[in-house]
């Protein structure tokens, strides 16, 4: 399969490893939004967040937090940012699911969204549907 982080996953392109587990994988991003931006990735292609199955998805979120608490002990940032970009209108690039984990630091200048209220009577149709499926 011509996927980048299946052949990253396979060995056959270079990545700086932080951390791995028989499902997934977690390796430095090649543009990070600040040092220690790290990726993590389960080691099956599954192309997004609604791909996966539970069982992916709980060992997915089991090695973000791992990474996560890494880089807050061995980076000491001022804060985290976990992000997750499902499909190209929500900015995603690489179609092989994976959770961006973030060092932020005071002062950064990255800002992740801008959001702005509800208009009247919005949130109560949204939360209506939200809530009108299982
Ligand atoms: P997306 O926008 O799909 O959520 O993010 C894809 C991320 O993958 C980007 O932050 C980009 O820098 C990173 N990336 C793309 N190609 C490579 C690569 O070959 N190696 C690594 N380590 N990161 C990559
Ligand atoms: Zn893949």
């Amino acid at each position: 399969m011509d996927c980048i982080f299946c052949k990253i996953v396979a060995g056959d392109i270079p990545s700086r490893r932080v951390y791995e587990d028989a499902e997934t994988l977690a390796f430095l991003d090649i543009h990070p939004v600040n040092p220690g931006h790290t990726l993590v990735i389960p080691k099956a292609h599954k192309v997004d967040l609604f791909d996966t199955e539970d069982s992916d998805w709980k060992s997915l979120a089991s090695s973000v937090r791992i990474v996560a608490h890494k880089i807050e002990e061995a980076l000491k940032p001022d804060g985290v940012n976990i992000a997750m970009n499902n499909r190209a209108p929500a900015g995603q690039v690489v179609f092989h699911a994976h959770v961006h984990v973030i060092p932020r630091h005071e002062g950064d200048g990255y800002t992740p969204w801008h959001g702005k209220p509800y208009k009247e009577g919005e949130a109560e149709t949204i939360l209506e549907k939200l809530k009108s499926v299982s």
